[in-house]
């Protein structure tokens, strides 16, 4: 890959191309020559290289007239394969996608593209983003670049994938249960869910659409500011998006900040390696005058997890009943036989059955269980009753602290196949992260260091629409770590 600049932010980018050091054009046939490289990986579904070099002229145009590059000029974006861009395929990692073609594009990515981005494929994913491992695709599992034994984490384990091995810039992921936070600890980048209703979904598939949140993976926080900065605010399709426009904020005066730490998230089960790692990022936020409290949650671990895999089920059973065969993807016809009344049936039936994968249909079940009549008190409506005291438990916390700091995953990568056929284990690894979904509220994974000399990272969590106190922290956190 010796062509390959391996910018590492947005503004290291647009300088070397105002600078006329490598064109765009150039640029993005290298970041289409590293996905070719690292094949191996299978973090892209689809790659569309001449699409991507066709709006890299179009960006090489304007530095001959000497404009200055802005806003996502240059930035080479990769768009996990849940969310739609006109004319490409749009798989949700699933067999029943396998043949849809997007007829329109998503609001976040229309609103990057608009600003120049290029984007160049779509990433892999857990199939509908349901999975911890990147491994439940019907195109085959990710594999981790820092070690190709291990998962990437997920679902939106190619993009994390995709930045770590310099395949692309940055990338879009969702986050409904931290699959943007996880991947980017697996992996060593930054992952970032926004606050709830602050990017529209309009666009995205989404299996759990009170949980969910388009959120981006990237080298820097910076990166994160600006495109937060393009792609979040009102669309008028998202009903839920109603949060004021994002601006990023200048740096945080940190002697004044005060910062939570829940003791639940630094008990058992927790690998000694990350405790330390999170500890040594505390103590540095200390010696720069932060406040440290010990504070409690409660609901925001086991109960959190227990909560999410009722309430999400419940949900994407009834989201995903769209995905009939009628309307999109894949359809198998039915020709009377099974004995359930109508061809139409039977063609539902003979196509979900064929096109969902196991996790799916686990999902499916398990939702349309919780919710049927006789069992709905008792598990979805009690998962709402723990959601609004999860709720009610952060609101008091963040009346003491501006921010929380938890380790983003109990453990390091796992290696490939580990956890694959044991579900319970598989929805563990949320155990950190799905509390911020829940109580739709910021949440940045970083890179804070290594286990078992694997990448792991640590969460901060912030008010609901603080999400600029977020990124600012983590900015200055990680130019400390730099020594900058
Ligand atoms: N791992 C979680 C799940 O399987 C979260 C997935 C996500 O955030 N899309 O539901």
């Amino acid at each position: 890959m010796s062509n390959h600049p391996r910018f590492n932010s947005i503004r290291q980018t647009q300088e070397a191309l105002q600078n006329k050091q490598i064109s765009c054009e150039e640029l993005t046939r290298a970041y289409v020559q590293s996905i070719d490289e690292h094949n191996d990986l299978n973090a892209f579904i689809s790659v569309c290289g001449e699409r991507a070099i066709a709006k890299a002229k179009e960006t090489d145009s304007k530095i001959v007239h000497d404009d200055a590059l802005s806003g996502m000029e240059g930035v080479v974006l990769g768009v996990k394969d849940n969310i739609l861009v006109k004319g490409l395929g749009c798989t949700a990692g699933s067999k029943i996608l396998a043949s849809y073609t997007a007829s329109y594009t998503a609001t976040a990515v229309n609103r990057l593209e608009e600003a120049g981005a290029i984007v160049i494929g779509k990433t892999n994913l857990d199939q509908f983003g349901m999975g911890s491992s990147s491994q439940f695709s019907y195109f085959g599992g990710v594999k981790n670049p820092v070690d190709p034994e291990r998962v990437p984490g997920g679902s939106s384990g190619g993009s994390a994938a995709a930045v770590k091995a310099d395949m692309c810039l940055a990338a879009l992921g969702t986050d409904m249960g931290g699959s943007c936070r996880q991947p980017a600890s697996f992996c060593g980048v930054f992952g970032y869910k926004p606050s709830y209703g602050l990017v529209s979904r309009h666009g995205l598939l989404s299996s759990g659409p009170s949980l969910d949140q388009v959120g981006v993976l990237a080298h820097c926080v910076e990166d994160i500011e600006v495109i937060m900065g393009v792609m979040a605010g009102q669309d008028g399709l998202d009903a839920n998006v109603r949060l004021p426009q994002f601006r990023s904020r200048k740096d945080v005066p940190l002697n004044a900040l005060r910062i939570g730490v829940p003791e639940e998230f630094f008990t058992d089960g927790l690998d000694d390696e990350i405790k330390k790692a999170v500890h040594d990022q505390i103590t540095m936020l200390k010696k720069q005058g932060a406040t440290i409290t010990n504070i409690t949650l409660p609901h925001a671990t086991k109960e959190a997890i227990a909560t999410y895999y009722i309430i999400m089920p419940a949900e994407c059973s009834s989201n995903l009943a769209r995905f009939d065969g009628v309307r999109y993807g894949t359809r198998i016809e039915g020709d009377g036989s099974a004995g359930v009344g109508s061809d139409v049936i039977e063609s539902y039936l003979l196509t979900r059955e064929d096109g969902f994968g196991a996790e799916v249909k686990r999902r499916i079940l398990l939702g349309t269980f919780v919710l049927s009549a006789g069992y709905a008190d008792r598990y979805y409506v009690r998962a709402q009753q723990a959601r609004n005291m999860l709720r009610e438990g952060l609101a008091k916390a963040f009346r003491e602290v501006d921010i929380i700091i938890t380790p983003t995953t109990p453990n390091p990568a796992f290696p490939i196949g580990s956890k694959t056929d044991d579900p319970t284990t598989m929805y563990l690894e949320d155990i950190y992260t799905v509390s911020a979904n829940l109580a739709g509220i910021p949440a940045i994974s970083m890179p804070c260091g290594l286990s078992q000399g694997l990448p792991v990272g640590m969460q901060i969590w912030g008010r609901y629409g603080d999400d600029a106190t977020v990124l600012a922290v983590a900015r200055q956190l990680d130019a400390l770590n730099k020594g900058q």
